[in-house]
This record gives structure tokens, sequence and C-alpha cells, in this order.
């Protein structure tokens, strides 16, 4: 009966404090009500089909989007909190990594992402309560009982538009995808920006760029995680988007924030067989600058994918307008 999972989620347990929690959110935290949106964004996408939940980037990736939105920078996001305590509320049910039953049952608590991953391999729900997620008019409702109880009238509106975002964003990144097997353009139409919320934009063209470079620095290969599950590199666009609204993925690469730093500042380029160039600006003579200057000569890391690879055209721009060459060169 839906009733008996409407009245679950109207008393999820939830920390209340005044001091601790804003009035946005009820003075409640808005841990569980966040990861449970975020949940149903992934089940109507069609991202999460089975009734088995994994601590996914995608389900990160929402989570993260509500908390950003409603709570500001005030309190650090923390998906992991929400995806083991929900145990606590019934429903929620923790699947073990196989010969970890027993300390799992035995933690009180689980913050960050090493002990989680470790110790637990998903979530199942009560088969009813998955069956009725599936269901749109049921997951409205679930949806709307979230809302109304652990937010203030003044922010409902903002998160009925979150999940719009949500759902408009996966909608994009299939269309990127879909981009990224037809010729390549350097430049998008400015009408073509005006279709999707700029915040649906971003982060779909993070979520299949930094996807196809498996969450890794094309340059400088580091991968990474905070505790609460984020990745270190960003999605960077190779031709500006100012320059080319463009977010085919061919115009992107992941990279941590030093190397896409130095993309954008023209202290790195790429040549065409995807080699990197370090500019003859940066001196040599420092040893502060040595790791910046290790990367010359060294491949580009490229997605397993090949049609995901970044393009000629795109590189070219970059050294031609971007990369600080000083001498001119003839690799292009
Ligand atoms: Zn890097």
């Amino acid at each position: 009966m839906i009733e008996d999972y409407l009245k679950c989620f109207s008393k999820l347990r939830t920390d209340t404090s005044p001091t601790r929690w804003q009035a946005t959110t009820n003075y409640r935290a808005p841990y569980k009500p966040f990861l449970l949106l975020a949940v149903m964004d992934l089940i109507a996408q069609g991202i999460i089909q089975t009734n088995f939940i994994e601590f996914s980037a995608d389900l990160i990736d929402i989570f993260d989007l509500y908390w950003d939105r409603v709570m500001g920078q005030e309190k650090a996001s923390n998906p992991v909190l929400p995806f083991f305590h929900l145990h606590r509320d019934r429903f929620w049910h923790l699947v073990p990594v196989p010969g970890k039953e027993q300390v799992l049952a035995d933690m009180p608590q689980i913050r960050s992402i090493g002990p989680l991953r470790q110790l637990v391999l998903g979530v199942t729900l009560d088969g009813a309560l998955f069956e009725m997620l599936l269901d749109k008019g049921s997951r409205d409702d679930l949806r709307r009982v979230l809302i109304e109880t652990y937010f203030a009238p003044e922010v409902r509106p903002k998160l009925v538009e979150l999940g719009q975002i949500s759902a408009q964003s996966f909608q994009y990144s299939l269309e990127l995808l879909g981009r990224s097997k037809r010729r390549f353009k350097l430049r998008e139409s400015r009408e073509g920006r005006d279709r999707y919320h700029t915040v649906s934009r971003s982060t779909a063209f993070r979520r299949v760029v930094v996807k196809a470079y498996d969450f890794t620095c094309a340059m400088c290969r580091i991968r990474v995680f905070a505790p609460e599950g984020q990745a270190a590199v960003v999605a960077a666009h190779i031709v500006p988007w100012s320059e080319s609204y463009n977010d085919d993925p061919r115009n992107g690469m992941a990279l941590c924030r030093l190397h896409h730093w130095t993309l954008d500042q023209g202290l790195v380029s790429v040549t065409p067989d995807y080699w990197i160039e370090v500019s003859p600006v940066v001196p040599t003579d420092e040893e502060g600058a040595k790791p910046l200057l290790s990367l010359t000569g060294c491949a580009l890391l490229l997605p397993a994918e090949r049609t995901l690879w970044p393009a000629h055209k795109a590189l070219k721009w970059h050294w031609k307008n971007v990369f600080c060459a000083e001498a001119p060169t003839h690799l292009w």
C-alpha cells in the first residue's frame, strides 16, 4: 500500500536542531530526503532499472546538485551518511560485501567512501516500494511527501525545478553522446545554448567527459576522490564554451584543477597525435615549475571509447588561439 510508504517517507529518522539546521529544511537534516530524491531521479531516467542501488557517481552528482542549490556552501555535502543511515528506516537494506556481514552489522556509523566501499555492495529497497517508484504517479506522490515534509514552503518550488534540471541533464548527456558520433563542428549555434538550463548543461558535460576518462586527469593521471565520494577532476572545454557553445565531449577532457587552469592559460596544449606540449614561457630553471615541465612529451590519456577522443579541430584551435607558443611551430 502506498499509504504505508508515504507514512515512512514522512517519518524518516533525521537529526533535528534549530542551531545545526536552517529554517529552509524545517530545522532538520536534509541528507535522507535529498538522497531519496536523487534515487527517484535516477529511476525516472532509467539509470536505475533493477532493485539494486549502487553508490554511483550519478547518485553523488544528483545528491550534490540538490545539496549545493538548497544548502549553499555553509555545510559540506555528504551523500555517504544517508546511504548508510537510511537502513534504520526499514525499507532500505544494505547489501554487505561477502564476508563483511558481521563487521557491517556492528558498524555504528559510516561517513566516508572508503569504509562504505569495503563493507557495502549496494542497497535494495522493499520490493513493493521499488515497484511503486517505477510508476510515475506513485513516484510523484512520494516525492511530494518528501518536499512538503522536510522543506519550508519558500524552497519547495526550487526543489521541483531541481528535479526538472536533473532530468534535463540526463537528456542532454544522451544528446551529447549522440553528437559525439557525428561529424565534429567547432562551433554550435547560439540558439542551441538556451534549450537547456545552464546547470543541466554543465552537469551533463561533466558527467559525460569525466566518465569517459574514468575520473582521471588526462595530463597527470591523478585519480582521487574526496572522502564523500566526489572526484578530483573536472570537465574542461578545449575551445571555451563562451567561444564555441560546444559541449560535444570531443571538445572536452577531464583534468585536475591545476591542469584545467594551465590549459585555459595556454601554458600547456596538445599536439595532433596527442602528446602534451608545455609552453616555452614556463621557466625551465625554477624548481617549482618542474612538475609542469615534466609533462612535456607525455602522452595524453585518452578515453577507452575512440569516439570520445578530443577532436583535432578543437586542439588545433587551442594551439593557435590560446597556447603561449612564442615561436611559431609547424605542428598544426
Ligand atoms: Zn592533472
